[in-house]
């Protein structure tokens, strides 16, 4: 049982969308989390696909080379296949990761099913 740090009484969770706040039962203490902690209680296993279509040039062939392990000729040929690679299967905090990588470089990519966080 969580404990409020406050004066000791239980707390509770209340969750709204992908936020949480634990709040006190007795006293008027309060945390707001948002997705980092619920994140994590996500079991779902995602597939992260990159696109057909993507604009090719050396950080995308990088970060493919890199997540298969593979050299930059063989990466280059899947990303030049003309067909949606998949990338990746993981949990959300995995999936998340990658995503943020994606759309840095921004790469058109899909995940099944959709990612929320
Ligand atoms: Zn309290």
């Amino acid at each position: 049982m969580l404990k409020c740090p406050k004066c000791g009484a239980k707390l509770i969770e209340k969750q709204y969308g992908s936020s949480l706040e634990i709040k006190c039962t007795k006293c008027d203490y309060s945390v707001v989390a948002t997705n980092i902690s619920l994140i994590h209680e996500d079991e779902t296993i995602y597939d992260i696909y990159l696109l057909n279509g993507n604009i090719i040039n050396q950080k995308v062939i990088m970060l493919v080379k890199n997540i298969f392990n593979i050299s930059s000729n063989e990466a280059l040929k899947l990303v030049k296949s003309g067909k949606d690679i998949k990338l990746y299967s993981g949990n959300a905090v995995e999936v998340k990761s990658l995503k943020e990588k994606l759309n840095n470089l921004n790469l058109k990519f899909k995940i099944v099913p959709d990612h929320n966080w």
